[in-house]
Order: C-alpha cells, then structure tokens, then sequence
C-alpha cells in the first residue's frame, strides 16, 4: 500500500453536532441564500461582492477583517451583498505548499486534518455568528461540502477542478450559489459545460452512497482570465470578453445568466493593486451595455489587511501567504466607489 491511513476523520454529521448553528443563524442563513438567488435570477439589482484573503490562514486575523468588513457592509447594504472569502482549503499549482485550514490549521506547523476540520468549521462559525456573514468558500474536495453547508452562501469551482465530474455532480446537489471558474488554459466552452452539469438533476455516488441530486438553476460563471501555452496570462475581464460571454450564454439553453468576475488571480497576472483599476473598467463595460449589466452580477476581490504577500513564518499579521491581496485602506475604498458605480 502507497499510503498510510492517519486518521478516521469525524463525519459532517459528527462536526455538526459537535458545533451546531443557532436558530437564529439558520433564519439568517436562509435570508441571505435568497437576496443572493434574487440577483443571480434576475429578481433584484444589487450587485455581489466576495471579498477576502486568497486563504483564511489565522482565526484572529480572519475575525478581524470580517468585523471590519461588515461595517462596510451595513453602510452599502441598499448596493451590495458582501460575501467573504473564507477560503479554508487551497489547491496548489504544483501540488507544494501551504493547502489551507483544512490541511494546517497552523500554517506553521505539521499538516493535521483531524484537526483541521474542526478548525474549518470553528472559523466559518465565528465569522457567521460574530458578523452575521454568511460565508464562501472553495469547494476544492466535494465530499467535504457537508463540513460546511450550512454556512456558506456561495461555494466556487476553482479553475483546477472545473472540468471534474464529482465536482460538477455534487454542484448539482447544492442548494446555493456555485460559480464555475474558466479553467486555466480559459476554455471559456469547459466553463459553460461545466454550468450545464450542475444545472442537471443526476444519480451518482457521494460517500460511499448512491444519490440523487435535483439540479443547481443557481450555477453560474466565473471569469478569472487565463495562461497561454507560454505561461503568459490573458486577461478575460475585458468588455469584448464579456460581450462574448454573453453572445455564448445566448446559445445555449441555460437557465438564469449570471457572471462574477474574478479580479485577481489570472486578471490582474497577481498584480493585486490591479484589482482597483479592472474593478472600475467593469463597472463601466456594465454601465455601457445593457447585456453586460445584466450578466455581470458581482466581482470577486481578492483583499486582506497588509497589502501583498509573505511567505509562511514571517509573521505579518494579516498579511497573505498566498495570492498578494489588497490590504484594508484600499479594499475599503474600493468598496464604496463599487457601491457608488455599480
Ligand atoms: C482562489 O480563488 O484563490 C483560486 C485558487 O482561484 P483559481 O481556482 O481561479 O486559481
Ligand atoms: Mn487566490
């Protein structure tokens, strides 16, 4: 045998009872899941905005953002729905690295899982019951969805995953929001196919059972721009990119059209103070076209509180040890100037 069986982790079932949601938590959390159905359906302006550190690397400074955050929040809630990022499991371009919460609840120290899914759990719930945020994460490994559904309001496909069968199968099955990202090579057909999947009842198996799924109408697209056979990266956040977008939805029978776009990442070729000005050129491409205002409904923000990136053990707090994020002066700015233009 290849590998060694470490630990029988607990079983959502088991986390869930051993950190329960409230009532009232529960009546909020259905609150939220319907004013973000409202605008991907078309039913409500209000533009989405997740927003957050690329990893959800320490509790504390994780509260902290998010208690700033909701502020924010209460001053634009007639504009925006904030979701933040609390993105506790990381896939690795390489497969090296820091892999999240999940794996190292202390980037530090030792992967612990055992652990980790405890410390996943503790920290979307403190921020749900501390800031009233319901939250978003990365579905990375499906068969970890029911550590955390309960909590999250939108759930991404990342760019690596987006043309995995379990991936989509288990979209099909969520009751919430879940983007599709382009996949790296930005395939733009993956991505819509990948939206086509999730928007279909299926019978599959989920942990070791044979289940059925109803359809996803809440899966939607998520732009985050690309990288060529050179390893340059192309930008999909343009207005022609978007137009394009649009005239794909067009053709093909899917319900309830609906874009974020991803600022970071392949966008802004991890220039993360580029955030600030593809934020604003999206804005504009929506207010110039009536197509586009109504496929683009939210922008993904990669933001912390230091601006940029370290590696692990320098010890900045707040500061990312993965994708360079804006830090909180200019996230908050930000912020109100989408509120203002969206
Ligand atoms: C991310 O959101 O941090 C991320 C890893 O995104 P992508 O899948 O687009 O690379
Ligand atoms: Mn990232």
């Amino acid at each position: 045998m290849g590998f060694k069986y470490v630990h029988n982790l607990p079983t959502p079932e088991e986390i869930k009872e051993r950190f329960p949601l409230s009532d009232n938590l529960k009546a909020l959390k259905k609150e939220r899941d319907e004013a973000i159905s409202q605008v991907l359906t078309g039913n409500s302006d209000k533009f989405i905005l997740i927003i957050g550190p690329c990893s959800a690397d320490n509790e504390d400074s994780v509260l902290d953002y998010t208690n700033r955050l909701i502020k924010v929040q209460e001053k634009t809630a007639d504009k925006l729905i904030i979701i933040p990022r609390i993105y506790t499991n990381k896939p690795r371009t390489t497969g090296e690295g820091y892999k999240g919460m999940l794996h190292q609840p202390d980037p530090e120290k030792k992967p612990d899982m055992n652990e980790g899914v405890s410390a996943i759990r503790k920290l979307h719930m403190r921020v749900f019951e501390e800031t009233g945020f319901s939250t978003a994460d990365e579905m990375l490994y499906p068969e970890n969805l029911g550590y955390l559904d309960d909590i999250m309001s939108y759930i991404a496909i990342g760019a690596r995953s987006v043309e995995n069968q379990q991936h989509r199968l288990t979209s099909s099955g969520c009751d919430v929001a879940v983007g599709m990202k382009n996949p790296t090579s930005g395939d733009l057909s993956v991505m819509l196919n990948s939206v086509v999947a999730a928007q279909q009842p299926h019978d599959f198996t989920y942990r070791g059972w044979e289940v059925k799924s109803g359809g996803n109408p809440l899966a939607h697209t998520i732009l985050r721009g690309a990288v060529n056979k050179h390893g340059q990266c192309i930008p999909n956040y343009h207005y022609e990119d978007l137009f394009l977008l649009s005239l794909l939805y067009s053709e093909r029978n899917l319900l309830n059209r609906a874009c974020i776009v991803d600022t970071n990442h392949s966008n802004s070729n991890k220039k993360y103070m580029e955030q600030i000005r593809i934020a604003k050129e999206i804005l504009h491409s929506r207010r110039h076209a009536p197509e586009i205002r109504t496929l683009v409904k939210g922008l993904m923000i990669e933001s912390y509180i230091e601006p940029g990136s370290q590696k692990v053990g320098e010890g900045c707090y707040g500061k990312s040890i993965t994708d360079p994020c804006l830090g909180w002066a200019d996230s908050e700015r930000l912020i109100y100037e989408i509120a203002e233009n969206a």
